[in-house]
């Protein structure tokens, strides 16, 4: 995927610029913007991604990829654990649909993990397993049946869930 009008992280479009919170300095080519996903794993799931100084995709894992990064997650993890008080955040780096060097960032919430624990009996550990779980019960399930029962495509749904994150986006662009 080298061309960038395919990459959604590269053309940034209306909706992705008003759910952006954090944009860092350059760090030699570097520089990194955080915004919130509109279809969550949990509360406050996080899409931290790169932004290269010319127009080309960073889609490759090489070296240079990482600079500034340790600033940018420092800053994002703060306003993460300020604004949705939690004490843990898991990471991620699938890159599956969108190649483009990005991470997720998922505020680990008690509640959410204390139900899931009594489902599936493990007292620790097993977090990729949570995640997988997360996954299917929102991008497979919830999220699916939303768009049946009110009509919406994907966009639609996008859009009425940005709405709801106005008010977060400014208490962590302020965090
Ligand atoms: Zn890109």
């Amino acid at each position: 995927m080298n061309d960038k009008k395919e990459c959604p992280f590269c053309e940034r479009n209306e909706l992705l610029n008003s759910l952006i919170f954090y944009e860092s300095k350059y760090k030699s080519n570097n520089r990194w913007f955080a915004f919130l996903d509109s279809l969550p794993l949990t509360e406050g799931h996080t899409i931290l991604a790169l932004k290269k100084r010319r127009n080309k995709c960073p889609n490759k894992l090489t070296p240079e990829v990482f600079e500034g990064l340790e600033n940018a997650l420092k800053n994002v993890t703060r306003k993460l654990k300020k604004v949705y008080k939690t004490e843990d955040i898991l990471f991620a780096s699938l890159r599956g649909k969108t190649p483009h060097f990005h991470f997720h960032l998922i505020p680990l919430h008690k509640k959410d993990e204390k139900k899931w624990r009594e489902k599936t009996l493990y007292e620790e550990g097993h977090l990729f397993e949570f995640l997988g779980y997360l996954e299917c019960e929102k991008k497979v399930k919830e999220y699916p049946r939303q768009r049946i029962s009110k009509n919406w495509s994907e966009d639609d749904q996008r859009k009425n869930k940005a709405k709801k994150l106005r008010t977060k986006i400014v208490e962590l662009k302020k965090a």
